[in-house]
């Protein structure tokens, strides 16, 4: 049972827009192709390859924040082509957790706010989203942070509260592009150290170019131009 597969997906971007007084045709980039995964409950995945290699595009396409040009990627059972941006992010709501290295936290709300923004949405009552922040804050270390804004928290805090925002909704998978990226090293092992113990019956895939991050991991998928030339 897969939490996340890709079969044989290729993602093309054009570059530069349509236009209505050019026929020329727009150079496509081809940014990832024929790549097929699967991802289990419970694994530890590392993304890596060099700069350019395609592994934001595949973590994208994983966590269905796009989709593929041609093959399928199936979310949580769901294939996500076709489906449109409401349903997808629907999608993305009940089934994914996202980090991204920029963090990308609400710069005035309190970080127990932030965590506890994705179950708003999700329709949960104040006190359980309260109780269910300050739960996870303490779970990431952050016990004596929950009433402090993202400005007053080092990088390395405001990445632990941005994971703890992902994990706020039980997601199956853990998505992470880069997150140790902007970290020092000793902050960077901790924030790895957050992302292992969040994996229990949750995948966790996380794109890195560091590999000291990718020797915490089960298995390194390893992306050159856009094709999978390793997977164990
Ligand atoms: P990585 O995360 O490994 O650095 P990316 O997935 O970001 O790789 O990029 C893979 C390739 O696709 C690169 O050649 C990049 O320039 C290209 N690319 C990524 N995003 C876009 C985009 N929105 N438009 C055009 N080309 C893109
Ligand atoms: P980069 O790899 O370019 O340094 P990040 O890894 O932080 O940046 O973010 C990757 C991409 O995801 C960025 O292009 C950003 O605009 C986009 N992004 C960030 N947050 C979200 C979000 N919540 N939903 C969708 N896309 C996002």
């Amino acid at each position: 049972p897969q939490v996340v597969a890709c079969r044989d997906v290729t993602r093309e971007y054009t570059r530069g827009s349509e236009s209505r007084f050019s026929r020329q045709t727009h150079p496509t980039v081809t940014a990832l192709e024929g790549v097929s995964v699967d991802i289990r409950p419970g694994e530890f995945v590392g993304i890596a390859g060099p700069s350019g290699s395609g592994k934001s595009t595949l973590l994208h396409l994983l966590a269905g924040l796009d989709t593929p040009s041609e093959g399928e990627v199936t979310l949580a059972g769901t294939k996500t082509t076709g489906l449109s941006e409401q349903r997808r992010a629907r999608l993305r709501l009940e089934h994914v957790g996202i980090v991204f290295q920029h963090f990308y936290l609400l710069p005035s709300i309190s970080a127990r706010g932030n965590v506890a923004l994705p179950l708003v949405e999700y329709g949960v009552g104040k006190s359980t989203r309260r109780e269910t922040a300050t739960d996870l804050l303490g779970r990431v270390g952050l016990d004596n942070r929950t009433t402090h804004k993202p400005g007053e928290l080092s990088g390395g805090e405001q990445q632990r509260v941005a994971i703890a925002r992902a994990l706020a909704t039980d997601p199956e998978v853990l998505i992470a592009d880069e997150p140790t990226g902007e970290l020092d090293t000793e902050t960077g092992d901790r924030i790895i150290g957050v992302l292992r113990a969040s994996t229990d019956d949750r995948a966790v895939v996380v794109a890195s170019h560091d590999e000291r991050v990718l020797e915490e991991t089960d298995r390194v998928l390893r992306l050159r131009d856009g094709r999978l030339v390793s997977d164990g």
